[in-house]
């Protein structure tokens, strides 16, 4: 059975064809570094990652970009508004490189806590304006730009025909749209900016600015993504992805500038996350109240166990967030983790199960049907070797420590094993005191517990 992808540009599952197979060309939006990452930002990366090592667990060669944005990104998400980073730095009192490299690096420890494989190449918008200039000359050389009263330069939406045909609107519906920036120097509504002049009174004091063309200024956040993208991948390229709000805005924009630029088909394969809600509303920053994955970590959860929950819903699926729900992906993987550490070693694997998990995960990603694939294969009758390896083998997709997990129980000196079945005794009669200090002495010497429906797990401590 072939890789299907659902595919936003045509509303349906397709069968995945690479234009150079083996290789993949994937580019994915990356984070605006002007403030931590949030659990529904991060369920996007989640996907990405997913999306990224079911191609590789299906025999392709993944080339993966991703953008820093840290210029250009207004708080509007359109052209109005302040730029976010540099709002940022001016509350904090620093300089908007110290805000872009603050964030990056919490960023890249959030992937990293949730075993997201790095992008082959990272790039950061401030280091290809270069590259940004050039594909705004080739689209006015193309004639889709004009250059407003206040000297920035826009892209003419009425010249692409296709404009909108990724969010399936079409320009008449876009123009009685609520989200129209009221900008007098715009021809059309939906009209969108290349580049910021600082001439533009609004924007004198921008701390982040370049010579150009058409003057001093910055690009805008579309363009970056249009000219990293093109410039690591190519012109035409397989697979770009991002979440669903980027759809209708952000990139029907980069669809609009590099088709016009080069005029010829950009992306053959566009996939999109759903939410993450909260309280049945989207999680957002604007909306205050976010949660980070630091937060779950000080609260003493798994970072994967995060990544768990994300795995149990489909990735087109809306997600409710709740500590109930979390702290069950957590339970679910700490039986994991324990059954596996009563398995000695990892024997032959199962190609019965490893094909009935692949054939989940090449089914549009079905993440939710592949963790049953898991758990279908902890409760049969195969050997535990087999399970061990098969489980292992899965895991370079789910990426949920199992391998290591086992390596380190495999580790746990004897001294502790004995501690954790004391307690067990201790609370098998009820001596919750007793227990608890056991607890602590464990904790102490470098270990948790944690208590599953079929014993204690016993890890090593982060
Ligand atoms: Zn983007």
């Amino acid at each position: 059975m072939a890789l299907k992808l659902y595919n936003t540009l045509t509303r349906q599952k397709e069968d995945f064809v690479p234009i150079k197979p083996p290789h993949v060309g994937m580019y994915t939006c990356g984070p605006t570094v002007y403030n931590y990452a949030h659990l529904g930002n991060l369920r996007a990366y989640v996907f990405e990652d997913l999306l990224k090592k079911t191609l590789i667990y299906n025999g392709y060669k993944v080339k993966h970009v991703m953008n820093i944005t840290d210029v250009g990104h207004l708080t509007s998400d359109a052209d109005s508004g302040e730029d976010k980073i540099e709002k940022t730095a001016k509350e904090k009192k620093q300089t908007p490189q110290q805000i872009a490299d603050f964030y990056t690096r919490a960023f890249k420890k959030n992937l990293k806590d949730l075993n997201i494989a790095e992008p082959n190449i990272w790039c950061k918008a401030t280091a290809t304006i270069k590259d940004q200039i050039k594909l705004i000359q080739r689209l006015e050389k193309n004639g889709y730009t004009y250059v407003g009263q206040n000297g920035n330069v826009y892209f003419d939406t009425s010249k692409f025909k296709n404009y909108g045909e990724l969010a399936r609107q079409k320009i008449e519906n876009l123009k009685s749209g609520a989200r129209v920036d009221i900008d007098p120097n715009k021809k059309n509504p939906y009209d969108f900016v290349l580049w910021f002049s600082t001439g533009g009174s609004k924007f004198q004091g921008h701390l982040l600015k370049w010579m150009s063309p058409w003057g001093e200024g910055w690009p805008g956040w579309h363009i970056e993504c249009s000219a990293m993208s093109m410039k690591y991948l190519g012109e035409h390229f397989d697979i770009h992805c991002g979440g669903v709000d980027h759809i209708p805005v952000h990139h029907t924009n980069e669809i609009a500038q590099s088709e016009g630029a080069t005029g010829k088909k950009w992306v053959n394969y566009w996939l999109h996350n759903e939410f993450l809600l909260m309280d049945k509303e989207k999680m957002a920053k604007s909306a205050g109240e976010f949660i980070t994955l630091e937060t779950l970590i000080a609260k003493n959860f798994n970072p994967l166990a995060y990544r768990y929950l994300c795995l149990g819903a489909h990735y087109r699926s809306q997600l409710n967030f709740s500590w109930e729900s979390l702290n069950g992906a957590q339970n679910a993987l700490n039986n994991l983790y324990q059954t596996i550490s009563s398995f000695k070693r990892p024997g032959q694997t199962s190609l019965e199960y490893q094909e009935k998990f692949r054939r989940a995960i090449s089914d549009d990603l079905d993440s939710p049907k592949a963790l049953a694939v898991v758990w279908d294969l902890v409760k049969s009758s195969l050997p535990a070797e087999i399970k061990l390896a098969t489980l292992f083998d899965f895991d370079r997709v789910l990426s949920l420590d199992l391998k290591k997990i086992w390596q380190e129980t495999k580790k746990i000196p004897a001294k502790i094993k004995e501690l954790a079945k004391e307690r067990e005794t201790a609370r098998a009669n009820k001596n919750w005191a007793q227990a608890d200090k056991l607890r602590d002495k464990i904790k102490k010497l470098g270990y948790s517990i944690d208590d599953t429906p079929t014993g204690s797990l016993i890890k090593k401590s982060r």
